[in-house]
């Protein structure tokens, strides 16, 4: 496995990812193509076979002449990623990849498949500068944006081992993909935004998934909550919440310092009546940090009789944490105290944990 200093090309600091069709809307794919020298209705077709049919293998695209298609994937489709590695557990059901980028940088992502769905858990940003104690990403720091095609070939990767059925358990299709892997989406917010429009605008000019399918979480930056609120989009909005008052949630979530926990709320409630979809609160339950009856009243309060749910999310420690996830007793007192509110509340599945594909463990080890 390679360490970051061990990889034998580096670009230069700053470079951007190579332009990839997948950057592009249906417009500029166009214009994109007749600079190649080629017919404009050449941008359809290679659309088609790119987020239509999820075909990134030239051989197989017999409506182009070879001339064309070498052009085409020249200067349209070049290699943005390659594949460091995969690690699979609960039965090969996750599967996480490592992935190394064009500069060496390294992103993850999950793919997890259930009996009636299968999600995905994408990067934004490589690292994240949102510096959340707990977070494994955080603790590293920015090391850039990822551009929308870096965004959107993790998904198109996993849609294509999904149809060839690399996956075990037959061939698929995805249904969800979550912005839970590295980086604050919001951060990175127009790239995240043309990403969206490439996975949900119908075959052939993005891959057709369902907006209420994908799911946007965020630390709580709150000019971009309202601004993603004015989208027109259906997508979920979920909120990293993880303490209910001010005084904590600073240490806990450092943007708080910026917008506490009243302005990141407010703003959480103009998405869910924008989209008409229910916000997602995401809670990692800390042992003795955040865990305490009283703080589940006071969630409890802040929150009850609004179009919402509570996701808690047992801490998966970090290397080198001195924090660890909370006794089996009092996150079932949390849950019945959010749940005596009348707030609906899950507890967050752990899957991927022992390859350290649980959230905030994502490329750390590298
Ligand atoms: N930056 C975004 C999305 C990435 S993290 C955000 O913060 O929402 C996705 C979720 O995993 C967030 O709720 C985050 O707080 C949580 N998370 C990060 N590290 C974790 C850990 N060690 N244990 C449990 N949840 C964690």
């Amino acid at each position: 496995m390679p360490k970051p200093g061990e990889l034998t090309f580096v670009a230069p600091r700053g470079a951007k990812p190579p332009r990839h069709l997948a950057d592009l809307s249906p417009a500029e794919r166009k214009e994109a193509v007749a600079e190649l020298g080629e017919q404009p209705f050449r941008a359809k077709q290679l659309s088609n076979h790119y987020f239509g049919r999820m075909s990134n293998d030239p051989a197989s695209w017999t409506d182009i002449p070879a001339a064309s298609r070498e052009k085409l994937t020249d200067g349209l489709l070049p290699d943005l990623m390659s594949v460091v590695r995969h690690v699979s557990c609960d039965d090969d059901a996750t599967r996480k990849t490592l992935w190394k980028l064009f500069d060496g940088t390294l992103v993850e992502s999950v793919l997890m498949r259930y009996p009636d769905r299968v999600t995905m858990c994408i990067s934004s940003q490589a690292g994240c500068g949102m510096n959340c104690p707990f977070c494994a990403t955080g603790q590293a720091g920015l090391t850039r944006n990822l551009s929308t095609a870096e965004i959107v070939e993790q998904i198109a990767a996993g849609m294509r081992a999904l149809k060839s059925g690399e996956i075990p358990g037959g061939e698929a299709r995805l249904s969800n993909v979550v912005f839970m892997g590295m980086g604050e989406p919001l951060a990175n917010y127009k790239r995240v935004l043309s990403s969206i429009r490439r996975l949900t605008d119908p075959a052939p000019d993005g891959f057709g998934l369902s907006q209420r399918g994908i799911t946007v979480s965020t630390v709580g930056l709150v000019p971009a909550m309202y601004r993603f609120a004015d989208e027109g989009l259906s997508c979920r909005l979920a909120l990293s919440l993880h303490a209910p008052d001010d005084e904590l949630r600073d240490e806990l979530v450092p943007v708080n310092t910026r917008w506490k926990v009243a302005e990141v709320l407010d703003a959480a409630w103009n998405y869910a009546e924008k989209s008409g979809r229910r916000i997602s609160i995401e809670y990692a339950l800390i042992k003795d940090i955040n865990d305490q009856a009283w703080r589940a009243d006071l969630l409890g309060r802040l929150i009850k009789n609004r179009r919402v749910h509570v996701n808690l999310i047992p801490l998966n420690p970090t290397p080198g944490s001195k924090w660890t996830a909370s006794r089996p007793e009092d996150e079932r007192e949390f849950v019945r105290r959010l749940q005596s509110h009348g707030v609906p509340t899950t507890v967050r599945d752990t899957r991927g944990q022992e390859i350290d594909g649980a959230c905030g463990q994502l490329a750390a080890a590298g």
